[in-house]
């Protein structure tokens, strides 16, 4: 959108004019756009976006913010803040403050996500560093129901008056962050590990389709019949058209397991068992867990109140570890309908046939599968961190390849729920939520909506964007009433989400 084009459509405000119950996909309606603001927020909104517009700003966003607070001490900057930047793009502090502002938007049919924003944004660095570090952090680790999983259910609660019902969540933020780096590795090797066995580039095991039959025979080629490999392929997940998973994860969402010793796989070479995973003490063991039974009250509560959780993706040194445990979630919570959803960062080359993957998985272990597509949030770290410890860089090599990734994913969910609606089978066995800010996103998913047979009556597509990024674009989909859309509160806690993030958000004007 340009700058005189926003200019337009902020005047236009001003004045009044009717906007028609049809989305208009050129995004050009000020009426739609601006309506639920009052004119001094769109003097601030034009403030902001202005502000947003200068890259010099947004780059040094942290060390301005910084100098501002001493300048002005904590009080004021805090008023400062409030008044502007934080006020045009968070909820709220506490729900009593979110709650009048959520039924303001639902009033204009835009409906609301809950989103914790307290953002354990880590570079490798500090993540690294956290490994090393032994002690307690401050996320109650050692106590199963700690302060942040209160804090969630208590939010959960009130998902139903909340729109969506919509709570998104990060697994970073409910635990310890060092465990999920070392599950990540452990996925990482037994993808190297099945690559060895059959061939392959560091896919999903489940793509590979070996069964437990070609196992065996591949075992007993190798290291002849041996007891430890019999009880390891009892263990494995699988069915007819293959292995699912190598290790029992069943047992990890279900918390009774031993991190040490689910992690074991047979030697190729020996037969004999090798760990997977680097030593693990007790304390770890039961922080884990806590972590895991923490995500199960949320998505229990969820169910109870009929909401729904959404599991943020993070840095890629985190996600395999994230993406798993949420696909294992979706398998124990989503037998009905869709209570937990994933999320897949479409900027990584991975990002299609780990969607194909789960998506799969999803179909032979018959659960409700959801997902938030996104293009994704830490590309400069992630560049940064290939480039400094030398493996290929995981983002793909340019911005379209991104968006086709992105559209290459859409429609391979929009053909699948066209074909469950073929099958008669229920389309929310799909759920998608299109999060994104860009309007050829948006426009490609409705019009492809349209050209494959998804109606917004079959309630399985979302759009999603972050509160005040792009009011142009969420509120003409309320609007026009066709389809579910919703937006995210940022609860201002500690951080904000928007300007803390490795990769700032840039506001186009
Ligand atoms: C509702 C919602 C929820 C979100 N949740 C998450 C989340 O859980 N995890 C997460 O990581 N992000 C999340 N995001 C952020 C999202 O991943 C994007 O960073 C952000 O939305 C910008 O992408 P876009 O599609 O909106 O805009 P666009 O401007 O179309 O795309 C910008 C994005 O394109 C990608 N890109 C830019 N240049 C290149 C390049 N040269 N090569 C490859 N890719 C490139 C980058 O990912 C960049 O962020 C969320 C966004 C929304 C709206």
């Amino acid at each position: 959108m340009s700058f005189r084009k926003l200019w337009g459509t902020i005047s236009n405000k001003i004045s009044t004019k009717k906007s028609s119950p049809r989305i208009d996909l050129t995004f050009n309606d000020p009426e739609a756009s601006f309506r639920s603001k009052t004119t001094p927020e769109v003097l601030r909104a034009y403030i902001v976006y202005k502000l947003c517009s200068y890259e010099k700003l947004v780059d040094h966003n942290m060390k301005l913010m910084k100098i501002s607070e001493k300048i002005l001490g904590k009080f004021l900057f805090s008023k400062l803040m409030k008044a502007t930047f934080f006020g045009h793009f968070v909820g709220g502090e506490d729900l009593k403050q979110l709650m009048p502002f959520v039924m303001r938007l639902q009033s204009f049919g835009v409906k609301s996500i809950l989103d914790y924003s307290v953002e354990e944004d880590l570079s490798e660095e500090q993540a690294e560093k956290i490994v090393k570090e032994s002690s307690v952090s401050e996320m109650g680790d050692e106590i199963a129901d700690g302060s942040l999983k209160q804090y969630h259910v208590m939010e959960n609660s009130h998902m139903d008056r909340l729109g969506t019902g919509i709570t998104a969540i990060k697994l970073t933020a409910l635990g310890r962050p060092q465990l999920l780096l070392q599950i990540s590795e452990v996925i990482m090797k037994a993808r190297e590990y099945i690559d060895s066995m059959a061939g392959g580039n560091h896919k999903n095991v489940l793509l590979h389709h070996k069964t437990i039959e070609e196992m065996e025979r591949y075992y007993k080629d190798k290291v002849g019949e041996q007891q430890d490999v019999k009880e390891f392929l009892k263990q494995v997940t699988s069915d007819k058209e293959g292995i699912i998973n190598l290790f029992p994860w069943s047992g990890i969402v279900d918390e009774n397991f031993q991190l040490s010793e689910t992690f074991r796989i047979p030697d190729p070479k020996t037969g004999r068992m090798r760990k997977f995973i680097s030593q693990i003490t007790p304390k770890e063991e039961s922080m884990f867990r806590n972590m895991i039974h923490r995500v199960n009250t949320i998505a229990q509560k969820a169910k109870e109140v009929g909401g729904c959780v959404m599991v943020d993706a993070e840095q890629t040194y985190f996600q395999p570890a994230i993406s798993r445990i949420t696909v294992e979630m979706m398998r124990k919570h989503n037998k009905e309908k869709v209570v937990v959803m994933n999320t897949y960062q479409n900027y990584l080359q991975s990002a299609f046939d780990e969607v194909k993957a789960d998506l799969e998985q999803a179909k032979r272990q018959n659960f409700y599968f959801g997902a938030k597509i996104v293009r994704g949030a830490y590309m400069e770290q992630e560049r940064a961190r290939a480039k400094e410890l030398g493996y290929p860089d995981p983002i793909n090599p340019t911005y379209e390849a991104t968006s086709e990734m992105y559209h290459k994913t859409l429609i391979e969910c929009l053909t699948r729920i066209r074909d469950l609606k073929k099958q008669k089978m229920d389309p929310k066995r799909i759920t998608i939520m299109v999060a994104s800010h860009n309007e050829d996103t948006i426009r490609l998913a409705i019009n492809k909506m349209d050209e494959i047979g998804v109606s917004p009556e079959d309630n399985v597509i979302l759009f999603g964007q972050l509160l005040g990024m792009c009011d142009f674009i969420t509120f003409p989909l309320g609007a026009a009433d066709m389809m579910s859309t919703s937006i995210y509160h940022m609860v201002l806690l500690q951080k904000c989400f928007l300007i803390c993030r490795e990769e700032p958000l840039r506001i186009r004007v």
